[in-house]
C-alpha cells in the first residue's frame, strides 16, 4: 500500500510487521498499545513483542513508527533503572540525611490548638487517650482540639530528627544503593494510531479487501500482502498477488497508490517496475486513486504495467473487473 502523502512513510508500509500492527488497529479494533508492568524488567508491550518475536526490537520499532507520524504517544509513566545493572527492580528507601541509615521512624506532628504545643503523636497518647503533654487537657476532635502539623522523622541509628528524609534507591537485583542524581529515568508511553493515518489506511484496507474478493470470485488464490522472491533472491512485497493454482506461473500482482493530493506521482510506477522486473509476473496492475501523473502513465505503458485510474473505490472496482475479463 503506497501512502504517497507522507514522504518518509511509503517504505515503512512495506514492512510486514508494520502491516500486522496496523491491522490490529484496523481489523481487530485495538485502540491503543498499552505497556504492561513486570516488577523485574519494567514495562513492556506484549502485543508488539508477539509481532516482532524479539523484545529488544520493540522500542526501536515503536520509535520508528512514532517518528514517521503513524503512531501518536502519550506519557504513561517514568521508570527508574539501576545505573549499574540496568534492572528496573528498584526499591525506594527513605533514609536519615545525617547517617544515611534507612532505619528511620516516621511520626505525625500534633499541635494542641488551645495552648499551641507541638510534639510527635506518640507523646500525645496515654492509655489509648489523647492528652496534651504540656497542659494535660484531653483532646477529642481533630481540627477542633488539635491538628496535624506535619511529619517528623527520627533515626533509630543515630537518634537525630529531621522532617525531610533523604531518598536512596536500592537495586534489588545487584544491591547497589544510588541517589536521584545517579539514577537513570526512562519515559514510558501509551501509543495510539494517528487519526489521519487511520482514515487513509482504512480506505486502503477496504479497497484491498474488495479487490481480494473480486479476484477470489474469479477463481484466483489471493495473497495479501504478498512477499515474493525474485530471480535475484531478494524478497518483494506487493499489496496483492493472485494465481489460479500453485503450479500456475501466470501470476498477477497489484499495488495500490491512493493519495489525497490531485495526482499520484510516477514513484509507485517505478517501484512496481523494479519489483516485477525481478519477480516476472504475467500481469501487473497499479491502481491509482484519484489520477496518475502524465509521466507516470507514460512509464506504466513503457513498463507494461496496467494502470487503473479511478476517482474512488467503486470506479476502481468497476475498471478492474472489466480489465480482468479482457
Ligand atoms: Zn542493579
Ligand atoms: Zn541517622
Ligand atoms: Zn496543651
Amino acid at each position: 500500500m503506497q501512502n504517497t502523502d507522507k514522504k518518509e512513510a511509503p517504505s515503512i508500509y512495506k514492512d510486514r510487521n508494520v502491516q500486522i500492527l496496523l491491522s490490529k488497529f484496523l481489523d481487530e479494533k485495538v485502540e491503543s498499545i498499552e505497556p504492561v508492568y513486570d516488577p523485574k524488567t519494567g514495562y513492556h508491550y506484549p502485543m508488539v513483542e508477539s509481532i516482532l518475536g524479539d523484545r529488544s526490537q520493540v522500542e526501536p520499532f515503536l520509535d520508528k513508527l512514532y517518528a514517521a507520524g503513524i503512531l501518536e504517544r502519550k506519557l504513561y509513566d517514568k521508570v527508574i533503572f539501576c545505573p549499574k545493572c540496568d534492572s528496573a527492580n528498584i526499591s525506594v528507601r527513605y533514609s536519615c540525611p545525617f547517617c544515611k541509615s534507612f532505619n528511620i521512624k516516621k511520626s505525625a506532628l500534633i499541635e494542641h490548638i488551645k495552648c499551641g504545643y507541638i510534639d510527635v503523636e506518640d507523646n500525645f497518647l496515654e492509655e489509648d487517650l489523647c492528652h496534651c503533654p504540656k497542659c494535660k487537657e484531653q483532646l477529642k476532635k481533630v481540627d477542633v482540639d488539635y491538628r496535624k502539623a506535619g511529619i517528623w522523622c527520627t533515626c533509630d541509628e543515630c537518634s537525630k530528627s529531621f522532617d525531610i528524609p533523604l531518598v536512596i534507591n536500592l537495586c534489588r537485583n545487584c544491591r547497589t544503593n544510588f541517589t536521584f542524581e545517579e539514577c537513570v529515568i526512562k519515559d514510558v508511553y501509551v501509543y495510539t494510531i494517528t487519526e489521519n493515518i487511520k482514515t487513509e489506511s482504512l480506505l486502503n484496507w477496504s479497497i484491498i479487501a474488495t479487490i481480494r474478493e473480486i479476484l477470489a470470485e474469479k477463481g484466483f488464490k489471493v495473497e495479501s500482502p504478498a512477499i515474493l522472491k525474485g530471480k535475484s533472491g531478494a524478497n518483494h512485497s506487493f499489496d496483492i498477488a493472485a494465481y489460479k493454482d500453485a503450479d500456475d506461473k501466470r501470476m498477477i500482482v497489484l499495488d495500490l497508490a491512493a493519495t489525497s493530493q490531485k495526482v499520484v506521482s510516477e514513484q509507485p510506477v517505478i517501484s512496481l517496475f523494479a519489483k516485477i522486473f525481478d519477480v516476472s509476473p504475467e500481469k501487473a496492475y497499479l491502481i491509482a486513486i484519484p489520477k496518475l501523473s502524465e509521466n507516470g502513465k507514460k512509464m506504466a505503458e513503457l513498463y507494461k504495467i496496467t494502470a487503473i485510474e479511478a476517482r474512488n473505490q467503486e470506479e476502481a472496482m468497476a475498471s478492474l473487473k472489466k480489465n480482468l475479463e479482457t
